[in-house]
């Protein structure tokens, strides 16, 4: 990569200890961050020089010496970086700061999955929620793709929700925007948010698990995103977990996206419905015209109580546990975050995981793994995707230009 120097992994460094733990000290970063005291000392004079780290004077603490230990903290209200997710049917935008936290969001409906037709949206929609900003430094856009990205060329490899294969995305719409342009799988970009500002609690290792039209899958170890040797580590929904059960798209039997994935519940439930003679809340939900459940209406129909609709969300789970129980023996990471496109899960839903995955893992593996809910829920993939514009900015030496200029 250009650009990519000793000095930028540095500021990178320096930059994601203080996203990590706003209000270290400088001696807490040399701590952090491994780097010398000099080092540490340049950089965020620099920073603060350009007003990206400020110090925080309101609250002088006395340390231990008796000098003052101030804080510092990523500031940078004329720094902005936008992230946005391209999903089958929506293009969901935010603004963010620095952190990565999201000042604005936007959630535009595609107008259908034509190559054209989706980079007009997505200009359009970074070009709305960036509006009311004024002529704030845009650091970059991120933009996260339900499907295979290849970053270096700059394209989206295949995206099947979109039916696209081999489009130059970056390349496409970079012109029309205000900043450069980076790809991401929006699994990955999940990840990221959720480790940098959601459901993590300061852990080093994360995997986050969305359930939509398939189940994707992002790691994090060590504070980096794990991607395979070719790039499709994360495959979690073609782990097989029913061995000689339905004919999965990647043609093996039983993977986990054919009895968890969000049709595979809508299906489940139609299922049942024909088999328990429709007695269920999901059937005057959709009027009985049973091609209409959606995974959604199937939890709502659990959330008010519905027997049926809990029987089938709870096998689901119970699949999921056994899945993660292979993620679980393999990584042992310490949260495993689940989101569930149809909403925001229950704690019941999350114990029939735990029962699938304990049926299945090695205890020592798995009793240091928390499962938890999304807590950023539909604006995770867009707001990792605002974290790599940042952090690309910093690697690429384009932070260095704007710091010099
Ligand atoms: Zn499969």
């Amino acid at each position: 990569m250009p650009g990519r120097s000793i000095r930028n992994i540095n500021q990178l460094r320096v930059l994601e200890a203080l996203r990590a733990s706003p209000g270290l000290s400088r001696t807490e970063l040399v701590r952090d961050t491994g780097l010398g005291k000099a080092t540490v000392s340049e950089l965020v004079r620099e920073f603060i020089g350009k007003g990206l780290v400020r110090e925080d004077a309101a609250a002088p603490e006395e340390s231990s010496v008796g000098r003052r230990r101030i804080k510092l903290e990523l500031s940078g209200s004329n720094w902005l970086a936008v992230g946005v997710e391209l999903t089958g049917a929506h293009c969901i935008s935010v603004v963010c700061d620095l952190h990565g936290r999201p000042l604005r969001s936007l959630i535009t409906p595609l107008r259908g999955t034509t190559v054209e037709g989706a980079q007009r949206t997505l200009v359009e929609a970074v070009g709305e929620v960036l509006a009311d900003f004024g002529p704030a430094h845009v650091v970059g856009v991120g933009v996260g793709v339900p499907g295979v990205v290849d970053s270096t060329r700059r394209r989206v490899v295949l995206a099947e929700n979109l039916g696209w294969r081999y489009v130059p995305l970056a390349d496409n719409v970079e012109p029309s925007l205000p900043s450069a342009v980076f790809l991401i799988n929006r699994n990955r970009a999940g990840a990221l948010a959720e480790y940098w500002y959601g459901a993590n609690k300061g852990n080093r290792s994360l995997v986050y698990v969305s359930l939509g039209l398939g189940v994707g899958c992002g790691i994090m170890i060590g504070g980096l995103l794990y991607e395979g040797a070719s790039g499709a580590a994360g495959e979690i929904g073609h782990i097989v977990v029913d061995p000689g059960g339905r004919r999965c798209k990647c043609g093996h039997k039983g993977c986990l996206e054919t009895v968890a994935g969000g049709p595979a519940v809508a299906r489940r439930a139609r299922e049942a419905l024909r088999a328990r003679g429709g007695r269920s809340v999901i059937a005057e939900l959709v009027s009985k015209r049973l091609s209409q459940i959606t995974p959604g209406l199937v939890y709502e129909a659990a959330m008010s109580g519905d027997e049926l609709a809990n029987d089938v969300l709870a096998e689901s789970a119970k699949y999921l546990g056994t899945a993660f129980a292979a993620v679980a023996n393999l990584l042992n990471p310490a949260v495993i975050v689940i989101d569930a496109g149809f909403g925001e899960i229950s704690q019941g839903f999350i114990d029939h995981v735990y029962e699938g995955m304990s049926s299945n893992a090695f205890p020592a593996s798995q009793s240091t793994t928390t499962i938890c809910g999304s807590t950023l829920g539909h604006q995770a993939g867009a707001i990792g995707a605002a974290i790599v514009a940042i952090d690309e900015f910093v690697l690429q030496g384009k932070l260095e230009s704007a710091l010099s200029s």
